[in-house]
């Protein structure tokens, strides 16, 4: 096990009804700006329950953070937000409402462009944040990150800034989500538990078992989700599950790749695919060009999460990677870029940004322009 330290502030507040909660847990006396996306919340209820918890609160509201959240609307918020001199943050939404807010918590203090926070990749200095979660996937409910486009360049950046300080989780919110966002949210908590798991062996026992866990819960609930949706317990595990991938819990210890999901981030910026879509694309791939450093992992996972016991140390390899693959297909998503129709112009154009950014992403650094190349050529 590696050496490291651990801290997460954010309170849970989980199950049927909590949105009720809201005005409790906000401390009296704030003037709150309450962000929202594009307007699922008006159809499904939760913007009716939202606004009666917060009866007793001077609010504002900002509309219309897209999905991948751009730097352009996010300016407008922070706008708004210092001219009405609001004091705490209230995001309902999936990750992107909330990604989008905790730039917005940190430009409120800023007095320089949002868009340079972004670029030095975290800000210390924030105003306070709670959300309202309506997607499970991100993980942004219970976790600092955040990942923040810019439409005018085709650009997207992680973002380090501030932990909620509430996340409010009732799983009957979900039931209103389209299939796609559902079948990307599983994708993107699948892979997000990838990223901190495979990697090397023998860093700790439990934290792999830890990942195992949320990986075979993913796989046991994701076809019983696609029959019934509107299933309390079913949708409260996969809730649970996105949380519990990334709040920094399975990280303890060991070390942790997120390759799978910078190459993603192009594919997002340069193509528009949804998120959670990318990854199922380009994680075959990575566990392709990296099967001999990561071989003993995929060995594992496979015995552990798919039931892959047979074959020769190739062998199993491959199927676990065709099982990861298949496993994506079964959400219904597609996993070969030809099949989104992106083809060699965007996959150079990848190598060039990641060669020009000098990056080398992975648990040993492996991945650059060239690397990263490699790995979509297999998806192709
Ligand atoms: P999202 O972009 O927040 O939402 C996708 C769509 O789902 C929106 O059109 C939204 O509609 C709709 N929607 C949300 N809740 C709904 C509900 N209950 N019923 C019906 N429709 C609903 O999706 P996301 O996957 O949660 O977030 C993706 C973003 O998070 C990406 O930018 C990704 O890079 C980032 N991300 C962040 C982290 C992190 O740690 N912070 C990790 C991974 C990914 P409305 O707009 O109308 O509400
Ligand atoms: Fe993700």
């Amino acid at each position: 096990m590696n050496n490291f330290s651990f801290q997460n502030p954010t309170k849970l507040i989980m199950g049927r009804g909590t949105i009720a909660e809201l005005g409790k847990e906000i401390p009296a006396g704030k003037k709150v700006m309450i962000t929202f996306g594009g307007g699922s919340v008006k159809k499904n209820g939760v913007y009716d329950q939202v606004k009666a918890a917060l009866k007793d609160f001077r609010t504002v509201e900002f509309w219309g953070i897209e999905p991948n959240p751009a730097i352009e609307t996010l300016r407008k918020a922070i706008a708004l937000g210092k001219e009405e001199k609001v004091d705490f943050l209230l995001a309902v939404g999936g990750g992107s409402v909330i990604d989008g807010t905790k730039l917005i918590s940190a430009g409120l203090l800023y007095e320089g462009d949002a868009w340079d926070l972004v670029k030095k990749g975290s800000s210390a200095l924030t105003v306070p944040l709670a959300t309202v979660l309506t997607l499970p996937a991100t993980g942004s409910e219970m976790n600092n990150g955040a990942v923040i486009s810019c439409h005018e360049t085709k650009e997207k950046y992680p973002f380090y800034a501030n932990f909620p300080v509430f996340s409010i989780l009732d799983p009957q919110v979900t039931f209103t989500l389209p299939a796609h966002q559902i079948a990307c949210g599983i994708a993107d908590t699948f892979v997000h538990v990838i990223e901190q798991y495979l990697t090397k062996t023998g860093e700790s026992r439990l934290m792999d078992r830890w990942a195992e866990s949320i990986l075979q819960t993913l796989v046991e609930i994701a076809p019983k989700i696609r029959e019934n949706k509107e299933d309390y317990q079913l949708m409260a595990d996969f809730m649970m599950s996105a949380t519990m991938a990334l709040n920094g819990f399975i990280a303890m210890g060991v070390s942790q790749d997120w390759s799978t999901h910078m190459i993603g981030h192009e594919l997002t910026a340069l193509a528009g695919l949804t998120h959670g879509h990318t990854l199922a694309i380009v994680l075959p791939g990575t566990m392709q060009v990296l099967r001999k450093e990561k071989g003993d992992k995929i060995i594992q996972m496979g015995e552990r999460v798919f039931g892959v016991t047979e074959g020769t140390h190739d062998e199993r390899i491959d199927e676990t990677i065709r099982r990861t693959e298949a496993f994506f297909r079964s959400l219904g998503l597609t996993t070969r870029l030809g099949e989104e129709h992106i083809g060699m112009e965007i996959v150079d154009e990848i190598e060039r940004r990641f060669t020009e950014r000098d990056v080398h992403f992975g648990e040993d650094g492996l991945v650059d322009g060239k690397t990263a190349k490699e790995i979509l050529m297999k998806v192709l």
